[in-house]
């Protein structure tokens, strides 16, 4: 048997043709544009190449896109008044701090003086606490992202046994929280579990954020179960998941790496803009 594999690049595509859709009703109605303003500190190669293709494909959804690049020595003081001048500036609806930041600023102040109301990224912890407590907010992209792909081949995953690899901030317990929120019955893993394989090995979904390159083994794997490739590896031999690439074998549905869950952080990034300016506008949307 071989895997249906979830196509995220057409499902991203598919995302963001929405998203321009209403992002036109919101201007209609509101007669602005939305707007998401990203920072980036430093040079970073990755995180340069992550800020121009969110700021592209913030402007191809008819948005606007403030770009605000502070150099490696910027002061924490000077970050903080331009987070507090977005937080105050009518025209953004969503801030976005590139991470990671350079070791001299104190990442956590950064992320908690952003409005929560504003704060796309869903990396507040009062956007943690309206997730876990089922209140509208933000959610962190790339889980939002895994459960979109998720719902697709799983309208209802009420009563499934769901096993998340990785408790990190902003992928494995936002993942957990979501699932958890879909009535499925969610095992956390980490570094720390003892038997991996055989929580993995009673699950009907499994996603995969460890970082490790084909960590997860097509012999852990429950035949037909749905698996959630997170990770990004860069190796000798290119771009790699978590999951090894013979899951597929034994797998019911599978994410590829690339194209799978990669493209869909931007999309939903877009999406959670979109939806900023739509409360703050008034407006209704359609999903
Ligand atoms: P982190 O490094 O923050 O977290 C990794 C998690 O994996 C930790 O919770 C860690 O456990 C766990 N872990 C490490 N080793 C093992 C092990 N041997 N067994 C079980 N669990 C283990 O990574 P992120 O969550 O930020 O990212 C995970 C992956 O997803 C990376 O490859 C990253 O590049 C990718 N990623 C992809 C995105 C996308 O857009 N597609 C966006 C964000 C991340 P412990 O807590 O105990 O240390």
């Amino acid at each position: 048997m071989s895997a249906r594999i979830i196509d995220g690049k057409d499902f991203a595509s598919k995302l963001r043709a929405r998203v321009a859709a209403e992002v036109a009703r919101v201007v209609a109605a509101s007669g602005r544009k939305p707007g998401l303003a990203v920072v980036l500190v430093g040079e970073d190669p990755a995180s340069s190449v992550y800020v121009r293709s969110k700021g592209k494909a913030t402007l191809a959804a008819g948005m606007e896109s403030f770009e605000h690049r502070l150099s490696a020595d910027v002061a924490e003081d000077e970050l903080i008044a331009l987070v507090d001048r977005l937080n105050a500036d009518p025209a953004v609806d969503g801030i976005l701090v590139q991470l990671p930041l350079p070791r001299h600023i104190d990442e956590r102040r950064v992320i908690t003086r952003i409005d929560p109301d504003k704060d796309v990224d869903g990396f507040h912890p009062v956007n943690a606490g309206r997730l876990a407590t089922g209140l509208p907010g933000f959610v962190p992209c790339t889980p939002l992202g895994c459960l979109m792909l998720l719902k697709d081949v799983h309208p209802n995953l009420s009563g499934l046994d769901a096993v998340v690899i990785g408790r990190s901030n902003i992928v494995g317990k936002p993942m957990g929280q979501l699932l958890l929120a879909e009535s499925c019955t969610v095992t956390m893993t980490h570094s720390r579990t003892r038997d991996l394989f055989a929580h993995v090995a009673r699950a009907d979904i499994v996603v995969a954020a460890v970082g490790i390159p084909g960590f997860v083994k097509a012999d852990w794997i429950k035949p037909g179960a749905s698996v959630i490739d997170v990770g990004i590896n860069r190796t000798d031999a290119g771009l790699v998941g978590d999951v090894d690439p013979t899951v597929a074998d034994v797998a019911g549905a599978i994410t590829p790496v690339p194209g799978g869950v990669g493209p869909m952080t931007i999309a939903v990034l877009m999406r959670n803009t979109l939806v900023s300016a739509a409360r703050r506008e008034g407006v209704s949307l359609d999903d």
